[in-house]
């Protein structure tokens, strides 16, 4: 069985598993590395990216994802192809890991297995998606669609303040949607949302439908006053969603120290709570969430997972 142990197992293959896998696999350590069932992470969900450093153009998000897969492999790294880790035992080393109904064991293993983004639940933001519905201001803003264009955030928070501000570079005017009469964003960034003479903020207010459905790209949204009950539409070109993520860890919970909303905490540089374990990119970041940000922590745990090692492999 020994040698059926793997030294490293990383489990997603976003932007911090694949750069993880990369440092791994030229430290000799032949890293497995399971994607789970979104192979290249939420970078392949968006179109171009503008702000992954290298790329003076822009890059297609799947396109660079492949690049980092491909990278990876070319020094080694095992890539296992829709692969999920089903349950984990980290209770003892090396630890147990369910991986498609199989038994892997990994003397260290690293998760990156990134959040999503959380969706409002509606049949038309399914219908809409990549229509004008989106999820990323930094990532689709700038995409010619939404120029000049009336757009609407939903959201009240941090990020749908942030987003808000970001998109008045390009909007003619943004619409921020709140489901209550005050914001949940920091003084500052709320501050710079309540400022802006382009944003208009409708507070009280859910969204009841997108819509455009049979124009097949969005057109507006009807909403609902959740105190009056009064309904109107809002005409857009653009929807953004910024009501939270949700971090992929739950098969860690009650093994891993997390926050509230369960993302991974980090005790030192990339170590969890459990010696051995690693943790990189969106499952422990509700801060940058970035991709390069993401990149950047899978560097961080493979050089602590290799470190970690070493004194094993002498
Ligand atoms: P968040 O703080 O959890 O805020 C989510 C917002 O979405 C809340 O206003 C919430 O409304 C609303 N919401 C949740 N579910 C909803 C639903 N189903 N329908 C309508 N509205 C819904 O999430 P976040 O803004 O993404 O921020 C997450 C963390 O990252 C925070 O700690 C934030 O400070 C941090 N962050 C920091 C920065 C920065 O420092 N530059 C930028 C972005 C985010 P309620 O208020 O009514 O609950």
């Amino acid at each position: 069985m020994a040698n059926n142990i793997q030294k490293v197992v990383i489990i997603g293959s976003g932007c911090a598993g694949l750069t993880a896998a990369l440092y791994c696999a030229r430290a000799q350590l032949a890293p497995t590395v399971l994607t789970g069932a979104m192979p290249g992470g939420l970078l392949t969900t968006t179109s171009i990216v503008e702000n992954f450093p290298g790329f003076p153009d822009g890059v297609d998000g799947t396109d660079l994802m492949i690049n980092m897969q491909q990278q990876a492999e070319r020094f080694g790294a095992n890539v296992e192809f829709g692969s999920t880790a089903e349950n984990v035992d980290l209770s003892v080393r090396p630890f147990n890991l369910t991986v498609d109904g199989g038994e892997m064991l990994a003397q260290t293993i690293i998760i990156a297995s990134g959040a999503g983004h959380r969706h409002l639940g509606l049949d038309s933001e399914k219908k809409l998606d990549k229509k004008g519905v989106t999820y990323c201001a930094t990532c689709d803003g700038a995409l010619p669609m939404f120029r000049n264009q009336p757009l609407v955030v939903v959201g009240g928070g941090d990020s749908a303040c942030e987003e808000a501000t970001f998109l008045t570079r390009f909007a003619s005017k943004v619409y921020l949607l709140h489901r209550r009469d005050e914001l949940r964003a920091s003084r500052t960034m709320a501050e710079r949302a309540l400022s802006n003479e382009k944003i208009e903020l409708v507070w009280d207010t859910e969204v009841a439908e997108i819509l455009g459905a049979e124009q097949d790209k969005v057109t507006g949204v009807r909403l609902n006053n959740n105190k009056t009950g009064e309904e109107q539409v809002i005409d857009c070109a653009g929807v953004f969603i910024a009501i939270g993520h949700v971090p992929n860890t739950r098969i860690f919970q009650g093994q891993l120290e997390m926050d509230r909303s369960g993302y991974i905490t980090r005790i030192e540089g990339a170590q969890t709570s459990v010696p051995g374990v690693f943790v990189a990119g969106d499952c422990s970041d509700k801060v940058y969430r970035q991709a390069v940000t993401a990149a950047g922590m899978g560097c961080a745990a493979a050089i602590e997972a290799e470190r970690f090692l070493a004194p094993e492999d002498q």
